[in-house]
């Protein structure tokens, strides 16, 4: 491409464009479908936000598209590059500039980890309530992009609660400084909260400010296991409003089992052979007497709903190895199924979760497909991740699954829900946007992207499709 040139004049030898090998490496994140991979032209690694200005300018002028990249742990395709484009992977903007502990604020660059960040404000005793839990592969800027939710969104709300300021650079290679170390703010329209969430859309985070909350004094976790879904779903009601509660995490039994018999031996939980759905419950308090007193409210509430705790503590172990056993789910669906699966991200009002949960156990039956139910109940938010059964042959899935989806979208949105809680719409679910968005609601994006990015050089495909 003659046009590099340009670019290499800004950005030296952080700039790949004839590697191959190492091009590949930006042509997917962690969707499933293999299909989508496309090679980039070229990526560059800023360390700077003039040389993001500089590339955005670059774009414009030469007509090419650009997709910003994190981690590239995204589950939508949200940064997968476009025909013919450039990545921008901001792994070298990984600078935490700021820890503010009297305003309880961080300033950071968008390529830190987000474990990392933990490391560093752990002895401060703070934590950034808003990670997701692949914290140790995604990176603060992508967050924020993603609006991403953790586990513990339940108490703490999504990664959007917690960003007080953002330098963005605008499609077009304007900077452009957006709120600060203020709690308040209603200054004119909120341009801070429009970028927030819309996966590299609309605007590239060099720079923010993060809002962070102290530590809890001590945290517990009880693993129950239920005879089945409709009783652990119906569970997750009751179980919501424990005041204490920090996360509520469901899988259903078979899912569960099959993870756990993947890990090493000594990282396993004794799983009865028999339950067909379990739910994680983390409390969290000022003191362990207090944490303690806060659990057999809980393990009370789960035996009143017919269910048994099958492992429990507030000790590190216990902890570590139940949240290994959910956070593995993702990885063991993505092991066994390959690119024929679909990790979804369906979210629903917390009262319809027993017909979401029961939903999911029709579409099994409707199209003979195994299906993983997992995810954040406690927030309404279920990853339903089919996958094509072994019988099928490869070619027929993609019908299959389109026709699954859509079975499973519209249910969702009649029960007042929407298509993604936390992965966004990346490139992968554009074409499902009117199953749960108006025509006017579009047309209102559309007006939106076009007005911050009129030749439609910034990530293109991902939320709203090309026209
Ligand atoms: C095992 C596993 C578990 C997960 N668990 C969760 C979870 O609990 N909750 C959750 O919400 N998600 C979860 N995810 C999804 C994913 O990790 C999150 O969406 C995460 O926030 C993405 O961050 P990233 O740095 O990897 O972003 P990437 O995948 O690199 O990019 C995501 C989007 O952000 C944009 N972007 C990246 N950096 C910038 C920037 N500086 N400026 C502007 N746009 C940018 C990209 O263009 C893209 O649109 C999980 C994924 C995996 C694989």
């Amino acid at each position: 491409m003659k046009e590099l040139q340009g670019l290499r004049e800004v950005f030296g030898n952080d700039l790949i464009a004839d590697n191959g090998r190492k091009l590949s490496r930006y042509a997917i994140d962690q969707v499933g479908d293999q299909s989508y991979a496309r090679r980039p032209d070229a990526v560059v690694f800023p360390t700077h936000r003039d040389q993001v200005v500089a590339l955005m300018q670059w774009a414009n002028r030469n007509g090419i598209p650009v997709t910003p990249r994190g981690g590239g742990s995204g589950l939508a395709g949200a940064a997968i590059p476009a025909p013919g484009g450039v990545v921008c992977s901001f792994e070298k903007m990984n600078g935490i500039i700021e820890v503010d502990t009297g305003n309880l604020m961080v300033v950071v660059e968008p390529g830190v980890v987000t474990s990392h960040l933990d490391e560093v404000l752990k002895p401060h005793g703070l934590f950034f309530a808003g990670y997701p839990m692949s914290e140790d592969i995604c990176c603060i800027g992508g967050n924020v992009a993603e609006n991403a939710g953790g586990g513990r969104a339940i108490r703490y709300g999504t990664t959007a609660h917690y960003v007080l300021g953002a330098e963005v650079v605008t499609p077009t290679g304007r900077l452009l400084r957006l709120g600060g170390k203020r709690l308040k703010d209603v200054t004119g329209y909120n341009l801070l909260q429009l970028m927030i969430g819309s996966e590299g859309t609309l605007g590239l985070f060099t720079q923010l400010t993060i809002r962070v909350v102290p530590r809890p004094g001590a945290r517990g976790v009880l693993f129950a296991a239920f005879p089945d879904s409709a009783r652990a779903s119906a569970a997750v009601t009751v179980l919501r409003r424990l005041t204490a509660l920090s996360s509520l995490e469901f899988i259903d039994g078979q899912t569960a089992r099959l993870t756990n018999a993947g890990l090493p031996r000594a990282q396993q939980t004794a799983l009865p052979p028999r339950a067909d759905a379990f739910l994680l419950v983390e409390l969290e308090a000022a003191s362990e007497a207090d944490v303690a007193r806060e659990m057999s409210a809980a393990a009370a509430l789960i035996g009143e709903s017919e269910g048994a705790v099958v492992d429990s503590g507030s000790d590190e172990e216990p902890m570590q190895r139940v949240w290994r056993l959910r956070k593995a789910v993702p990885w063991w669906t993505k092991r066994v199924a390959g690119s024929y699966h679909s990790l979804e991200d369906v979210v629903v009002p917390p009262a319809r979760i027993p017909a979401l949960v029961e939903f999911a156990d029709q579409l099994r039956t409707r199209y003979a497909t195994p299906i993983a139910v997992f995810g954040h109940a406690g927030d309404g938010n279920f990853h339903i991740t089919p996958m094509k059964p072994e019988a099928m042959a490869p070619g027929q899935w993609s019908g299959t699954i389109d026709r699954l989806l859509r079975d499973l979208y519209g249910h969702v949105a009649d029960l007042g829900g929407t298509i993604s809680g936390e992965h966004g719409i990346g490139r992968k679910r554009t074409r499902y946007l009117s199953l749960v968005l108006s025509a006017e609601e579009i047309a209102v994006l559309q007006t939106v992207k076009r007005a911050l990015d009129p030749n439609n050089v910034l990530n293109p495909g991902v939320v709203l499709p090309v026209v």
